[in-house]
């Protein structure tokens, strides 16, 4: 039987066949390397419920050390490691993501390395940290635009800068995914 594809990957996690896992409130990140659907690995945020944060006020300097919880792209960082190992060091890596990276998310700790504030520095900082992988995709289906239920234009003003901030790195290249798919196929 042939492996997940990813465009069905995505279609699932939009819930465009009519199932989704968690609702909209939700966002994904979806991890590819070199092109090759047999690599995909599928990510969730996980919410920061009471006593459930992975803030710096609730671990103090440095943030969080565990390992779970916050967006959908520290799932991604944390098992990058993994990922490496599972699927061989890559040429390429496509990161989909439902809303682009914010510039909020706190810092947080991955085997004793630091990640700054923001998933769009977390990404560089992942980049930094993996010098052989010579292209990076940044795919996202929207602009960040703060809380789902209270959208905020200054997040997005944000989101639109770290957008910039990561496309002026040699190695990446943040996009939509309209754009984007057009190349696939
Ligand atoms: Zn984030």
């Amino acid at each position: 039987m042939p492996g997940l594809s990813l465009n069905l990957c995505l279609s699932r996690l939009r819930g465009q066949l009519g199932h989704i896992a968690f609702g909209p409130a939700e966002d994904w990140c979806v991890t590819r390397f070199d092109s090759n659907d047999e690599t995909l690995e599928v990510y969730w945020s996980e919410p920061n419920a009471p006593y459930y944060r992975t803030s710096e006020s609730q671990n103090g300097p440095g943030g969080g050390t565990r390992g779970w919880g916050g967006h959908a792209e520290m799932q991604m960082i944390r098992d990058f490691p993994n990922t490496t190992n599972l699927h061989g060091a890559p040429y390429l890596v496509e990161i989909f993501i439902s809303r682009s990276p914010c510039s909020r998310s706190p810092q947080f700790n991955v085997a004793g390395h630091n990640y700054p504030v923001g998933c769009g520095k977390k990404i560089l900082e992942l980049v930094k940290q993996n010098p052989n992988v010579s292209v990076w995709k940044v795919v996202y289906d929207s602009v960040f635009n703060g809380s789902r239920n209270a959208p905020d234009p200054q997040a997005t003003a944000q989101a639109e800068h770290m957008i910039n901030i990561l496309n002026r790195h040699p190695r990446v290249e943040a996009l939509l995914w309209n754009e984007y798919q057009r190349r696939l196929v």
